[in-house]
């Protein structure tokens, strides 16, 4: 809620509280002034190391994960999760990107993990010295989940369980630390016979391999050969992997989509600073309706995707439940609406934005690939779909 002595600079953000304003403020002054700079020396395709312990030491990293007298946490809510996304996107994408995967990677183990194996590993991902990975894609199961193959049996001899199989565009590979993996525990069984567990990236038997991406997305494949996970690296209860999956993708679907709008906005600000340089026909070519227009049409597009996400996240903090619905709304709007967004950038701008080095170059090769994880943007709208109808058979 906003007051009299709290008034936000924009109506834009008026639904949001003035300690909201000051996050998203501070993190885009954190993403200009630091990361970008430093995400600029980084290799593409490879965890930046020098970015993650920047993330820690400006303290975005203790928002997601802090410790208290009773241990490790996360006290993050979905929407602080949104307006951090928003914020870096915004400015620095290779920064968003290494931000959540953190929160990705190590969120089953903080929710569902043995007090031994977060004391492990959670204060290393917590200080950025540890990269984090969220393992469940495969070469034959992506948005079908119930197909997962990876097999994970249990080892009477030595205790504990072995894993054989592949895992494939998994976010941080083979670079990360440690992942949450998802296996198949009850061949048959479908989502429901699913464990989840975690594996150090230096595990005797796992193999991996880098993928080559459009974007500079660290990313690649896993492959396991007879890796021993012992008991105490089990997240949750045997054959509910699939649950400790989606309590993680619930919290941060809505903030797929707040990536996506801190993408749209950097590509609106782009355009109207270009726009309103670029002479061309005896002026400005910001001054051409048809420019403008488009312009408008983008930013209110855009916005209206923002407050859907924003609406999503305050939902999940509330409690409401489920919040699949509206998250899949938010998700989907989001990366569908600053994909256009980045177009119309690349139209406003001419050949220009299509150099090399180019922020809308950039942004256009990063813009795409949301639309398709975390659920594709046919997977959000059968998951609309379905509740509107369920609502209807219900009355
Ligand atoms: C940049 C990037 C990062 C990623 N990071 C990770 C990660 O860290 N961890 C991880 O586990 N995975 C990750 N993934 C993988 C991602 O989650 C999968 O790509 C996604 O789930 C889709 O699976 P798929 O690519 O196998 O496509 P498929 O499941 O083969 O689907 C292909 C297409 O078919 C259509 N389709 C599929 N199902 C339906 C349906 N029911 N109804 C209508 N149409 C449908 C959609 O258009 C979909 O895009 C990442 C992917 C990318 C691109």
């Amino acid at each position: 809620m906003t007051t009299a002595t709290s008034s936000p600079a924009s109506a834009l953000d008026a639904h949001l509280d003035a300690g909201a304003r000051e996050l998203l403020a501070d993190t885009e002054r954190r993403a200009s002034e630091v990361f970008a700079p430093l995400a600029r020396r980084g290799r593409d395709g490879e965890v930046d190391r020098a970015l993650l312990a920047a993330l820690a030491e400006q303290g975005l990293l203790a928002r997601l994960l802090s410790r208290d007298a009773g241990g490790w946490r996360s006290e993050i809510s979905a929407l602080a999760l949104c307006l951090i996304r928003e914020g870096l996107a915004r400015w620095c994408t290779a920064a968003e990107t290494a931000f959540a995967m953190q929160g990705l990677g190590s969120f089953p183990l903080l929710q569902s993990g043995t007090r031994e194996a977060i004391e492990e590993w959670i204060p290393r991902v917590a200080s950025g010295e540890a990269a984090a990975g969220f393992a469940l894609s495969e070469p034959q199961a992506g948005s079908d989940v119930a197909g997962l193959a990876l097999s994970a049996r249990r080892d009477d001899d030595a205790g504990g369980w072995r894993l054989n199989g592949q895992k494939t565009w998994i976010s941080n590979a083979p670079d990360a630390d440690v992942y949450s993996v998802f296996a198949r525990t009850t061949p048959g069984a479908g989502a429901r016979g699913l464990t989840a567990f975690l594996v150090p990236g230096g595990a005797e038997g796992l193999i991996g391999h880098r993928i080559e991406l459009v974007s500079p997305h660290p990313i690649g494949t896993l492959v396991f050969e007879d890796v021993r996970v012992p008991p105490e690296y089990v997240l949750g209860e045997v054959d509910h992997g699939f649950a400790v999956a989606m309590r993680t993708l619930d919290m941060f679907r809505p903030s797929v989509g707040a990536f996506a709008v801190g993408m749209a906005r950097a590509a609106i600000d782009a355009t109207i600073a270009y726009t309103s340089e670029r002479e061309a026909f005896g002026g400005p070519l910001a001054r051409m309706q048809a420019v403008r227009h488009r312009l408008a049409d983008v930013a209110t597009r855009v916005q209206a995707a923002r407050l859907l996400v924003h609406a999503a996240a305050s939902a999940y903090d509330a409690g409401v439940s489920p919040t699949t619905e509206a998250a899949a709304m938010a998700k989907l709007m989001a990366t569908e609406v600053a994909q256009e967004a980045v177009d119309a950038a690349i139209q406003l701008h001419g050949a220009t934005a299509l150099r090399r080095g180019h922020l809308l170059e950039h942004l256009y090769r990063e813009v795409r690939a949301p639309r398709i994880y975390e659920g594709a943007s046919e997977i959000q709208r059968e998951i609309i779909a379905r509740a509107m109808f369920a609502r209807t058979e219900g009355r």
